[in-house]
């Protein structure tokens, strides 16, 4: 793989910070752009822009094609079965709290149990206790083991006839843990309870098959994705996406609206109300096909290949400790050096040129899990290098030795 070259596609690699080259380590947080995806927009806008789905005109027609087409290419890249079964969001937190919601309207009732698992994002924490507050059902953690992976036989014996759904992420943003979510899904159709995936941290890194891994629900986001932010994507099974209710009310999802009552759309429109950000979805499909030329194969084994580089220099560094050891792992290094605050370690780094994310990462029950305040967060993209990493390390080095 020609990391160089791919680098040259994102124009924003190129800048100095503080008069030095950019080393961007962030990108669990978001990714950079390449350049398609930024023509992309721009193009839209210039040539194409309508509103969508509404219009008998020739912009609109235009328009609504090149989302729809865009559906169609996530449909492809994820595997998903049908494009109806893929709804456009504003990214994972949309697409999970759209499922808490709608799936808890439908399925759930006081005295019901949902798993998650203590190394969630909130994002997928919050949304099921603000409804488990309302309906009165219960949110159970599967617990983490000290290596940062699921407890299995822990998880294996949650099971209940009052467990309703699992909502697991595949790769967690802090322990850059790939969890085994088909050996997941397995487990919990067994006992004949569905699983949502919260793919945020995967679908950038891994081949995913929504259809491979049986999944009823997977969520990502747009902008983690060499995509642009504020579109995201839930696919959902068609049979369950049917029996669930709209999470929202608005135009694009009804059939006919009268005071006596209103019919909805089919699906995935039933899903989207209102004016769906249709430039976010081309650009998104851009940003897809991009990863696609690559393979996600390569992207895989290259991103792997740069993780374990990584873990072996930083390992290295005496004072360090990294949090995580899971053998299946990719795109993230989490650490604390000695007892230096971590977001003294993200200034001190930032003022190197380099860009960590420090703190709780959205992932507060995983800190308690751990005992720890927070971390300092390294994570990589397909345009990362070698000699970033090398810059990491002698960055952390120098910050151990002034202190
Ligand atoms: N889930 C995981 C595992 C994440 O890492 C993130 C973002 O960092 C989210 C969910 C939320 O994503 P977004 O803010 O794009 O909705």
């Amino acid at each position: 793989m020609d990391i160089t070259r791919i680098r040259e596609d994102f124009p924003i690699l190129g800048q100095k910070v503080y008069g030095k080259p950019l080393v961007y380590l962030d990108n669990a947080a978001t990714t950079q752009k390449p350049l398609c995806v930024i023509d992309a927009v721009s193009n839209a806008y210039r040539n194409v822009n309508a509103n969508v789905h509404r219009g008998v005109h020739f912009l609109s027609q235009q328009a609504t094609e090149r989302m729809e087409a865009a559906r169609e290419t996530v449909r492809r890249f994820i595997g998903a079965g049908s494009t109806e079964e893929v709804i456009f969001t504003r990214g994972t937190t949309e697409s999970i709290n759209l499922v808490a919601s709608s799936f808890a309207k439908a399925f759930l009732k006081s005295g019901d149990e949902v798993l998650v698992s203590e190394m969630e994002h909130h994002s997928n924490i919050v949304p099921w206790q603000l409804l488990a507050e309302r309906v009165g059902f219960k949110l159970l953690a599967i617990p983490v083991t000290a290596d940062g992976l699921l407890d299995m036989e822990a998880f294996r014996n949650m099971f209940t006839e009052r467990t309703k759904l699992v909502s697991v992420a595949h790769v967690s943003n802090v322990l850059g843990t790939v969890n085994p979510v088909r050996e997941i899904v397995q487990t919990a159709h067994g006992h004949g309870v569905p699983v949502l995936i919260d793919g945020a941290q995967s679908v950038p890194h891994l081949p995913v098959n929504v259809r491979e891994l049986d999944a009823d629900f997977y969520a990502f986001s747009g902008h983690k994705v060499y995509g642009p932010t504020g579109i995201g994507v839930l696919y959902g099974k068609r049979e369950l996406l049917e029996k669930m209710p709209p999470y929202q009310g608005g135009g694009e999802m009804i059939a006919h609206v009268s005071f006596e009552g209103t019919t909805f759309n089919e699906l995935p429109f039933k899903f989207e109300a209102g004016t769906p950000d249709y430039i976010g979805a081309v650009a998104l499909a851009e940003a897809l096909d991009y990863l696609s030329a690559i393979g996600m194969e390569a992207v895989d084994r290259r991103e792997r290949q740069l993780c374990s580089y990584a873990l072996d220099a930083m390992g290295a560094i005496p004072d360090i400790r990294i949090i995580g050891n899971a053998s299946d792992r990719c795109g993230v290094v989490s650490f604390l050096l000695g007892d230096i605050h971590p977001s003294d370690v993200g200034i001190l780094l930032d003022k190197l040129g380099i860009a960590v994310r420090t703190g709780h990462h959205c992932a507060e029950p995983l800190m308690r899990r751990f005992g720890i305040p927070g971390t300092v967060r390294a994570s990589l993209a397909i345009y990362n290098t070698e000699a970033e990493i090398d810059a990491l390390v002698a960055g952390i080095d120098r910050i151990r030795k002034m202190f």
